[in-house]
């Protein structure tokens, strides 16, 4: 934890290249601490540890049919001419813990996931059988050992069912419950305290006034967390009020793994954000070569990490999905092969401009077209169309080098979200 951030740069312009800054974020983060969470927090956590089974699943042979439990070798030979008739001897339900034996001859009557009695090892399924008074006509051999889940079958004792590193799915989770684990060590989700920044804020539902306008960053961000797989919460929006400020990183700080601040860190008369934070632990600004988002902030606070993302929602909604995200992954303890969207490669459906020394992070649609995907942008890039956002698949990554780029050149597109598989079908 020690690298200096941003990294140094011999001269201006002081722009850090994207790959540059996305390195610096990372190289300060690791998982968070290993803790034993209970069953109901667990799922998208990911999993510490290897988990083995302590009992057998299932633990013990029990019908996988509605019918009657029977001993198979009285069945051999029955068929539609030469039905076998078994006494009925008793009944076992899902639950019965006191079983009746099956004696040769004899059948217990059963229902699916009923323990097969002692005596018995095969199941007939009701449909194959007539009852007539008070015994059974099997008018089939299902063959010895049929419809019998036997113990262990899915999983052994002391097996391991999952692996350390494993994101716990809803599968996860069940196969924890089904060998009966109630808790499981994980690094646990981040919990991420969302503060927004500015005297022209209001909350959705509160009337407008002349100059103000709607804090959509603390809900977008807080979804965006959300999304990631954190547990975020929204901070009381902070006023452009250096000691005010400095209360609410403060507090933020002090209740989470993750401060994302955004607004005043570009260079306007009120910015104190970017003032305070220098005040605040090893929080430093810096501009990245990005569009949007190119002010940022980043370092501890008081030991917890810290990101000030730019007020514009487009480019707080970029930062976060390009930036953000990798880091609050690398902190649920996601493998660094695990932490970015994923790519692919579209065609452009009209040429595009980027300014030079900058990688550009365009809104686009997807397409499948006669010769593969196509990226269409969302209409205007503004930094603070926020529909630009609304109506894209993914972000297409203009690389640094290239101010323009024609009509049909591959560009790489950053996937925004997790149902379009269809594109990489
Ligand atoms: P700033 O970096 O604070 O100068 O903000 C840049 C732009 O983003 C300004 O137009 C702000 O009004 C806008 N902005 C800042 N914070 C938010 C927010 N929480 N929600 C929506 N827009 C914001
Ligand atoms: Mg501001």
């Amino acid at each position: 934890m020690a690298s200096a951030f941003p990294p140094d740069r011999p001269n201006p312009p002081d722009l850090v290249p994207f790959a540059e800054a996305r390195a610096a974020v990372l190289a300060r983060l690791g998982p968070l601490p290993v803790r034993e969470v209970g069953l109901a927090d667990a799922l998208g956590c990911v999993l510490a540890g290897d988990v083995a089974a302590a009992e057998d699943l299932p633990p013990f042979a029990n019908s996988a049919m509605d019918g009657f439990a029977v001993r198979g070798a009285d069945l051999a030979g029955a068929g539609e001419a030469t039905p076998v008739a078994l006494e009925i001897t008793g009944e076992v339900f899902a639950g019965t813990g006191r079983l009746p034996a099956v004696a040769p001859g004899g059948a217990v009557r059963i229902m699916t996931g009923g323990a097969v009695p002692p005596g018995a090892d095969t199941v007939v399924p009701v449909e194959q059988t007539a009852v007539e008074g008070g015994n059974v006509l099997v008018r089939l051999d299902p063959g010895p050992g049929r419809f019998v889940r036997e113990a262990g079958e899915d999983v052994r004792r002391g097996t391991v069912v999952l692996e350390r590193g494993r994101v716990l799915d809803p599968a996860a989770v069940g196969m924890l419950a089904s060998v009966g684990r109630r808790a499981v060590p994980v690094h646990p989700r981040p919990h991420v305290m969302v503060v927004s920044t500015g005297d022209e804020l209001v909350d959705p539902g509160d009337p407008l006034g002349p100059g103000q306008i709607r804090d959509s960053n603390s809900w977008l961000l807080v979804a965006q967390a959300h999304a990631a797989g954190a547990d975020a919460f929204r901070c009381d929006k902070l006023r452009d009020d250096p000691e005010a400020l400095r209360r609410g990183f403060a507090m933020a700080a002090a209740e989470g793994d993750l401060v994302l601040t955004s607004g005043g860190v570009s260079v306007g008369e009120r910015d104190y954000t970017k003032q305070v934070l220098a005040t605040m632990g090893d929080v430093r600004s810096f501009r990245v070569a990005m569009q949007p988002g190119m002010p940022q902030a980043f370092g501890l606070a008081a030991g917890t990490p810290l990101y000030g993302l730019p007020g514009n929602p487009v480019s707080c909604f970029v930062v976060f999905e390009t930036l953000v995200r990798p880091a609050l992954r690398r902190l649920a303890g996601h493998p660094d092969d695990r932490l970015d969207r994923p790519r692919v490669v579209a065609r452009l459906a009209g040429p595009v401009r980027s300014p030079q020394g900058k990688v550009s992070f365009l809104r686009v649609r997807l397409e499948v077209g006669d010769e593969g995907l196509v990226a269409a942008i969302t209409g205007n890039q503004g930094s603070g169309v926020l529909s630009s956002c609304v109506a894209a698949d993914g972000l297409a990554v203009v690389p640094a080098e290239h101010r323009e780029l024609p009509a049909g050149a591959p560009v790489q597109v950053v996937l925004l979200r997790e149902d379009l598989a269809w594109v990489t079908a």
